[in-house]
């Protein structure tokens, strides 16, 4: 029995089938070209993904999940056609609707953000096409559709940007107060079936009639689950070009200066948080060969005496919210590898301080940090980092988005 996770990340998508054990049976990849038109690129996407698994393969998968970016979304008119271009995660139009916003959703609330679902929902309503529409999706729930054929579905993990209450499993009554004259997507739990795979695509592609496809999730969520952490305690820190940590906890815990927020998990919340620090800096100075020859040089027996702020432009909002911090360089060694040992323990330093952070608003004491992307393959870091940490750090067996989100399929089916 196989199950297979679909990842529609930022830089293209790729999908994983796994078996019973958890184990990699096989992946695909494909790029995002520069596109002009994305429907049609999701949908080339999706169906290249579908073909690059192997016909047998393809016969055994019990179920399917996908995760789309956050807050990437589209209209659709009553047959689930999109009525146009779709607004990406990063797309901040929606900037204009935000004063209005202001005035109808609680304060700090996650909608309250030009990126948010909601924002970008309020400014599509000003364009002609609207009134075509009948249906608001995520792109998850849009290309899951692709697969299962029933509209209005979602999940509470692509759903919190829009506003719905993850804690009441509702919509709030100040949402429903702003009358969109839309459908807004039934939630669902990540990972519940949805429906058997559409008998035309089982018969194109060789699926099982039996295939379920599973609600889904978001990109970064999906990278959560594939660490594997679990328990309350746990958390994953992300060490690519930003360092964005994430930490699994009994209590919810919101505060939007530093833009925290917390997604459900189940019974337990993910809280975390993003800052401008990380491995883009480490890029401003060194190769990423250097990275690795000079770690290696690292005295670990010395701690680093160097106090460094490390940022690309003034500013930052996690754990230090001031739009105005300056980056702190100085002074600097001559000697390269005491300069890098520094950048990273200052980084060591600032992680360190978020999870503090995260623990002294009320989530769980941290207990373990898996860790995941660039900066993940520096074993000095690790070792630096275990030390600010004082909690044993591990690198993730599987940081693939795609990985978490067959692991949703496969629970899905066993629960
Ligand atoms: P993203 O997806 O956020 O762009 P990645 O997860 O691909 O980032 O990680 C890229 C980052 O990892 C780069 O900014 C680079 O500086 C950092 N990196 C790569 N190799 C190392 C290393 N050996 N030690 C520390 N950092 C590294």
């Amino acid at each position: 029995m196989n199950y297979l996770g679909i990842d529609f990340g930022t830089s293209g998508a790729r999908a994983i089938v796994i078996d019973e054990q958890g184990q990699i049976v096989t992946q695909t990849r494909h790029l995002w070209a520069n596109s002009k038109n994305w429907i049609e690129c999701w949908q080339t996407a999706l169906w290249s993904l579908l073909e690059g698994i192997s016909l047998e393969l393809r016969s055994q998968i019990e179920a399917i999940a996908i995760n789309g970016t956050s807050s990437t979304i589209l209209l659709t008119d009553a047959t689930g056609q999109p009525v146009d271009a779709p607004l990406l995660y990063n797309d901040a139009r929606g900037s204009t609707v935000i004063k209005d916003l202001h005035n109808i959703a609680p304060p700090h609330h996650t909608v309250l953000s030009a990126t948010s679902s909601l924002a970008k929902l309020l400014w599509m309503q000003q364009l002609p096409t609207f009134s075509q529409a009948r249906y608001l999706l995520h792109q998850a729930d849009w290309l899951a559709f692709l697969l299962h054929g029933q509209l209005g579905i979602s999940d509470y993990h692509n759903a919190l940007k829009l506003g719905y209450d993850v804690e009441k499993l509702e919509y709030p009554k100040w949402l429903e107060n702003l009358q969109i004259p839309i459908k807004l997507p039934q939630v669902l739990t990540p990972g519940t079936p949805i429906r058997e795979i559409k008998p035309e695509i089982a018969a194109r592609f060789g699926f099982k009639r039996d295939c379920w496809v599973c609600a889904g999730t978001t990109d970064s969520i999906a990278a959560f689950l594939a660490s594997g952490a679990k328990l309350p305690g746990e958390a994953v820190t992300s060490l690519g070009s930003t360092l964005v940590l994430k930490l699994l906890s009994r209590t919810r815990v919101e505060d939007s200066q530093y833009g925290i927020y917390s997604h459900r998990l189940g019974d337990l919340w993910l809280t975390g948080g993003a800052s401008n620090t990380g491995g883009a800096i480490l890029r401003e100075f060194f190769t990423d060969q250097e990275l690795i020859t000079l770690s290696q040089e690292i005295d670990l027996s010395k701690a680093s005496k160097l106090n460094y702020y490390p940022l690309l432009k003034e500013g930052d909002r996690f754990p230090i919210n001031d739009p105005q911090l300056p980056p702190r360089l100085e002074p600097r060694p001559d000697d390269p590898k005491e300069f890098l040992h520094g950048l990273l323990a200052s980084m060591a330093r600032i992680e360190a301080q978020g999870y503090d952070l995260l623990q002294k608003l009320g989530a769980d004491q941290l207990t373990s940090v898996y860790t995941a992307g660039g900066g993940a393959a520096n074993p000095t870091w690790t070792a630096i980092r275990q030390k600010y940490l004082q909690v044993p750090v591990f690198t993730s067996e599987n940081t693939e988005a795609a990985y978490g989100t067959a692991l949703l399929a496969m629970q899905s089916l066993n629960q």
